[in-house]
């Protein structure tokens, strides 16, 4: 068995998390340093660095990982749009080595609701924020 990675980590539990959703083959939660409010990274439980390389199960079920987040986000930020990002790899500018999709509410410039750093901001994430965020995603 590979050293768990951090996500792996975190699926289980051992490193806390703010969770968005959860199916019995992925698990979404909150990304600490988001690019936007809502910024949600959902990964399979099934640990592997790349897409190729997962499971035929696996991968499908990821895909209605992206769905259900984008319904929780689309209420929580009145949206329709989003970017769903992949960086497959480490070329790819993929930091953690498990299989993670980025899924970033888009709404008109100038309406975003505060919780993002913009980039080149290293102050501390805002946990508590992120974690009364979480809570509402979760109960829709
Ligand atoms: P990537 O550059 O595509 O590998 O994205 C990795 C993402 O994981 C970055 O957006 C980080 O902010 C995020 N991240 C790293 N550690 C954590 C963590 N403990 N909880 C939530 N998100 C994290």
């Amino acid at each position: 068995m590979d050293e768990p990675t951090l996500f792996t980590k975190i699926i289980r539990g051992d490193i806390p998390s703010s969770m968005v959703a959860e199916g019995n083959e992925w698990y979404a939660f909150l990304d600490i340093n988001p690019h936007r409010p809502g910024h949600t990274l959902v990964v399979p439980k099934e640990q592997a660095q790349r897409i190729s390389e997962l499971s035929v199960d696996s991968r499908r079920a990821l895909m209605d990982g992206i769905i259900e987040v984008q319904r929780r986000l689309s209420i929580e930020f009145e949206t329709t749009d989003f970017s769903v990002n992949l960086n497959d790899g480490p070329l790819a500018g993929q930091e953690v080595p498990h299989v993670h999709f980025h899924v970033i509410p888009r709404a008109p410039e100038g309406t975003q609701r505060p919780l993002w750093k913009p980039p080149g901001d290293s102050t501390e994430p805002d946990f508590s924020l992120l974690a009364e965020l979480a809570e509402r995603l979760q109960a829709h």
